[in-house]
């Protein structure tokens, strides 16, 4: 039997934008946007152009991704037309491939929230859509408040719904905006619906206010859907929307639904999808879950015991699917054999091949373990690893050592009787015989060294020129009885490849220069600059 379509749509920047303490910037919303696009998600809802500063930059300009880029907005307002409501003005402008509006289906809502008719409600849909459509956009209707509304009055519901389809929308999307709907009801209701608009062309966008948007989507799916609204880590206001990381698997790995559906995310783009979880969260500047379903740290561990050696001969006996399927991987919390497997894994994908027993491994594998109890995190500073790889088998140069480095904060009266905060680094580096010192002034005291360190490192300073940190993140562990800080830093280069490095001190200037270091060093070695 031919499998249907299904369809993911993400509304992470959107949506999950909403949640408390998640600020987007244009930047992250760009990297989280190519992430989506990458991973093979049908539509990417990048925000709501015209609401903020951001949403807006988003869409003023084309955004090339394979994915269907949608804004999000209004209907026309009650009581105006289409040409003279400037908010639908500029999201009819918007560049985006299609347009999402929200519209309500909740008579309640109707008379109480927006003050006019279901008349007026429905003709406001109709133009809507017909004027996205003569803009040659693809049109979704998110049906607000669906579920309560349709269990209100069913009639009104329904023909908000049908209002949207018989005028062209691609989509119609039933949300359980207030997320209290259970599955049972999700499932009838979907399929009440499926009667009247044809299940391709019906979406679910369920909130996880009872921790069901997961079932509440596959209930939907089951009862005719073929459209799933969702976020990356179920990030959403309240208690969130939809997951997707635990969407996608369950869909490509379960035979219920792998067997009948297809969806765009190729088998091995699923094996990023624990690397794609943890960089929102890096992002977020959030530890990730680590009892995540299929993407979380303890999603695969198992604890000693009679288990160990049962799932050394078979894992398929204690796992429901195979933690690799998903990026992830089995841990066994009695043995250091896995994790021996993840270094090989790890050295290989790197391109650093060694025997299996080599003593060298167990090393590494001892290094790291012991670094990380101490709060270092390998999985995210890609690159941090990687030198610490290098190193332990002798293959990085010693291209040049930081003697002293003295980094100094100020607060003054300015000229101008303001007062502000300098700060000032200075650096003396040792490259073969020469000994040089920079000095410079920065925003902050990590600023001011890291362009003192980069300002001249004599003979390696061609090969750092096009070296560009692009972000900076810190955290406050609390690891055995102390506290300490972890830094994060992200570079770039100018072939565009980028790179996390990682440094951790009870002192946040130390743990920043291990970070800037393991940066600078990594991007020798990959230059291949010579020792
Ligand atoms: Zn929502």
């Amino acid at each position: 039997m031919p499998r249907e379509r299904l369809y993911l749509f993400d509304t992470t920047l959107r949506d999950g934008a909403q949640s408390n303490g998640v600020d987007f910037t244009l930047a992250d919303k760009l990297v989280i946007a190519r992430m989506l696009d990458e991973l093979g998600i049908d539509y990417v809802e990048a925000g709501y152009p015209g609401a903020n500063p951001t949403d807006t930059n988003f869409f003023a300009e084309k955004r090339p991704l394979r994915a269907c880029l949608t804004a999000f907005g209004m209907t026309r307002r009650p009581g105006r037309s289409v040409s003279n409501d400037p908010g639908l003005v500029a999201l009819l402008d918007a560049q985006a491939d299609a347009i999402c509006f929200v519209a309500k289906s909740w008579d309640y809502h109707v008379r109480v929230a927006l003050e006019t008719t279901e008349d007026e409600m429905l003709a406001s849909i109709r133009d809507s859509v017909r004027a996205a459509k003569a803009k040659g956009r693809e049109v979704l209707l998110d049906c607000e408040h669906f579920f309560d509304g349709y269990k209100a009055n069913p009639a009104y519901a329904l023909s908000s719904a049908k209002a949207a389809y018989d005028e062209g929308a691609r989509w119609v999307v039933l949300c359980d905006t207030n997320g209290g709907t259970l599955p049972h009801e999700v499932e009838k209701i979907v399929g009440e619906v499926c009667k009247v608009i044809p299940g391709d062309h019906v979406g679910i966008h369920a909130h996880n206010d009872t921790e069901q948007a997961v079932a509440n989507s596959f209930a939907a799916v089951r009862a005719g859907a073929r459209q799933i609204q969702g976020t990356l880590n179920g990030l959403g206001e309240r208690c969130g929307n939809a997951n997707l990381v635990s969407i996608i698997p369950t869909l490509k790995l379960k035979p219920e639904f792998s067997q009948h559906f297809d969806i765009g995310v190729p088998d091995e783009k699923l094996q990023t999808l624990a690397h794609v979880s943890h960089t929102l969260d890096e992002m977020l500047n959030r530890a990730p879950d680590r009892h995540a379903p299929y993407v979380g740290e303890s999603a695969f561990a198992t604890k000693a015991g009679i288990h160990a050696s049962a799932i050394m001969k078979e894992p398929a006996t204690y796992e429901h699917v195979a933690p690799e399927t998903v990026g992830n991987h089995r841990k066994l919390l009695v043995s250091d054999q896995s994790g021996r497997s993840n270094v090989l894994a790890e050295l290989e994908r790197i391109g650093l091949s060694v025997d299996k027993d080599d003593p060298r491994v167990v090393r590494l594998l001892d290094e790291v373990k012991d670094r990380e109890a101490i709060g270092y995190a390998y999985e995210t500073a890609d690159a941090s690893f990687e030198l610490l790889a290098r190193r332990m088998l002798g293959k990085v140069p010693h291209y040049f050592e930081v003697e002293k480095f003295d980094v100094n904060v100020e607060q003054r009266v300015n000229a101008k009787g303001d007062r502000v905060t300098v700060s000032l680094a200075v650096v003396k580096v040792k490259v073969g015989d020469d000994v040089l010192i920079s000095a410079s002034e920065g925003i902050g005291p990590v600023n001011a060294l890291d362009l003192a360190l980069r300002k001249d490192l004599g003979k390696y300073q061609s090969f750092i020129t096009g070296l560009e940190l692009t972000d900076y993140r810190v955290r406050i562990l609390n690891a055995g009885t102390e506290a300490v800080t972890r830094v994060l830093i992200e570079s770039a280069d100018e072939s565009g490849e980028h790179w996390t490095t990682i440094g951790v001190s009870p002192n946040i200037i130390d743990a920043s220069f291990q970070a800037l270091m393991d940066s600078i060093i990594y991007k020798l070695v990959k230059s291949g600059a010579p020792a």
